[in-house]
């Protein structure tokens, strides 16, 4: 754990277990940083290279600009781009961030057509002038299984389609997207309107019960670091009934 470490800190060398890095965003744990919004946004260290794992809804995808600014990290030291689903808040700042870094853009391949514009995610004609969505071209369609240096890709559809979490098995920390979420201390869905499929999304539920979780990143909410195997338990528990058979019948 890393409380002793502020942002932009430079982690001592022996503690990274690797070469001295600065965190960009509010530190989570070593080499992983929170950039916090609507959405969150993480920064993922891996040797020299810096992972974003979402990138906010803002086309220039200002909070995570921003992040790097303050932490004095270029931001052409990003090397990957992962999208955890391809819903307008988590990567509406993909195409800024692919032409001021150049990294490759990755999603799992039954979100790309949505990423990359051949087909149009639906979303009301306010919010589409509002936001003015731009498309991003995706360098590597992920599937179940993949690894991407020290994070492997697990596909938890309903949410969106391709919804993955990607999972850090040395610390058992997963960046959770919103196959699962933080609100008022428990772990919940997201909003059951947005859901592409509410029953795979309960279901891929014990998929992620089925890792071992420590740390939690989630897209909206708090970090979770304590008790997640228990919360997740109590989620499962309450999801068939409150995300299912809905809460009225
Ligand atoms: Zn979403």
């Amino acid at each position: 754990m890393t409380e002793d470490v502020e942002p932009g800190r430079t982690v001592p060398k022996e503690t990274m277990g690797h070469r001295a890095a600065t965190i960009v965003g509010e530190p989570v744990v070593e080499g992983i940083g929170r950039i916090a919004g609507f959405v969150n946004c993480y920064t993922f260290q891996a040797g020299d290279e810096v992972f974003v794992i979402d990138t906010g809804y803002r086309r220039g995808a200002q909070p995570v600009v921003r992040a790097f600014r303050s932490a004095g990290v270029p931001l052409t030291q990003v090397r990957r781009v992962l999208l955890t689903h391809h819903h307008i808040d988590h990567r509406g700042g993909a195409a800024y961030l692919l032409e001021h870094t150049g990294a490759p853009i990755s999603c799992h391949a039954d979100d790309v057509a949505f990423v990359d514009g051949s087909d149009r995610a639906p979303m009301s004609i306010l919010m589409r002038l509002f936001l003015r969505p731009r498309s991003a071209p995706v360098t590597t369609a992920l599937k179940d299984g993949d690894r991407v240096g020290e994070l492997s890709v697990v596909h938890l559809p309903g949410h969106t389609p391709g919804e993955v979490a990607f999972y850090e098995p040395r610390r058992k920390i997963l960046f959770s997207g919103d196959s699962v979420v933080e609100h008022d201390g428990r772990l919940t869905l997201p909003a059951p309107k947005y859901a592409a499929n509410l029953e795979l999304a309960v279901h891929s539920l014990d998929r992620i019960r089925s890792l071992e979780v420590e740390v939690l990143l989630p897209g909206h909410g708090v970090p979770v670091t304590k008790g997640v195997s228990g919360l997740l338990a109590d989620l499962i528990r309450r999801a068939p009934a409150q995300f299912l058979r809905g809460p009225t019948r």
